[in-house]
């Protein structure tokens, strides 16, 4: 959700058949032993294979559900077996398929406790209008989690961390796995555009600036994790697409990269650096 920078300009029929041809399909790949991208360029969305169901990390824009669910069934996961819809955060193109995926799976839906807020409460900060959607349906997920909480099914821990910001309730997701047969943890930061921290949207919906601070010290607490391989909540925040290529050409460990993990954090912070020094050189209203 970070095309909003340059298409926070365009009116708003507009911003949606630019976010619907950036959408591409990405063709499915394996990222780690039991980890798949199955988004498209748009927004990430990946599945883990637990060995006892499947868990699907956001559910990406509406218009994508039924390549989400052909990219599924391409690299042999069913949804059927879906158990878990585990939210990033709680805006439009993370949240968009959840309750047509819960109603055709059954799948339980997780968010944090504070972005719950968002698909049942404060629609107005969901980026629906804003991307030049409709807003959604309101509604609740099953189950809320708070900082430090573990979501757990068959083989896998994911380990949830608040990472307030991008929303309030944005979550960093730790996965232990194995990537060619060797003990990798895989993370994701779960929302770091720095169009939603942007002072005008802020003041516009009554929000304090304070989150751009909270966001900075998240990185930093984050930085102290040991990651191996980094999900990106949008594939072009994390060379997705290269990855892909690596794994094509059938480089060993193509997506292990233990440095990535800090590189992309500290360039998250220095986004975040120019984005509040062209608000101090913006002229005062
Ligand atoms: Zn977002």
């Amino acid at each position: 959700m970070h095309f909003l920078i340059s298409y926070a300009i365009m009116p708003e029929r507009e911003v949606s058949r630019a976010v619907e041809a950036s959408s591409q399909r990405i063709p499915p790949f394996r990222m780690a032993e039991n980890i798949w991208f199955v988004g498209g360029r748009a927004v990430s969305c990946h599945v883990i294979d637990t060995g006892d169901g499947l868990i699907m990390i956001d559910t990406g824009y509406p218009f994508m559900a039924e390549q989400i669910l052909a990219s599924m069934r391409e690299v042999g996961l069913d949804p059927a077996d879906l158990r878990i819809l585990l939210h990033s955060h709680g805006h439009y193109d993370h949240i968009g398929n959840t309750r047509r995926f819960r109603a055709l799976t059954g799948a339980r839906a997780y968010i944090s406790r504070i972005d719950n807020d968002i698909c049942n409460g404060r629609l107005d900060l969901s980026w629906a209008e804003e991307l030049g959607y409709p807003r959604l349906e309101p509604f609740d997920c099953d189950v809320l989690l708070d900082d430090g909480d573990i979501v757990a099914l068959g083989n896998t821990r994911i380990r949830c961390r608040l990472a307030p910001g991008h929303t309030a309730g944005t979550l960093a997701l730790f996965v232990d796995t194995l990537s060619h047969d060797r003990a990798v943890t895989c993370a994701m930061h779960g929302g770091v555009g720095t169009n939603s921290m942007a002072r005008d949207f802020l003041e516009r919906r009554g929000l304090s600036l304070d989150c751009r601070e909270q966001f900075r010290e998240g990185l930093h607490r984050l930085a102290e994790e040991k990651v191996d391989l980094v999900l990106g909540n949008h594939p072009d925040q994390n060379d997705t697409e290269g990855k892909l290529a690596r794994v094509r050409a059938g480089e060993a460990d193509a997506c292990f990269d233990p440095g990535e993990w800090r590189r992309f954090l500290a360039a998250c912070e220095a986004r975040l650096d120019r984005m509040l020094a062209e608000e101090a050189a913006e002229p005062k209203q």
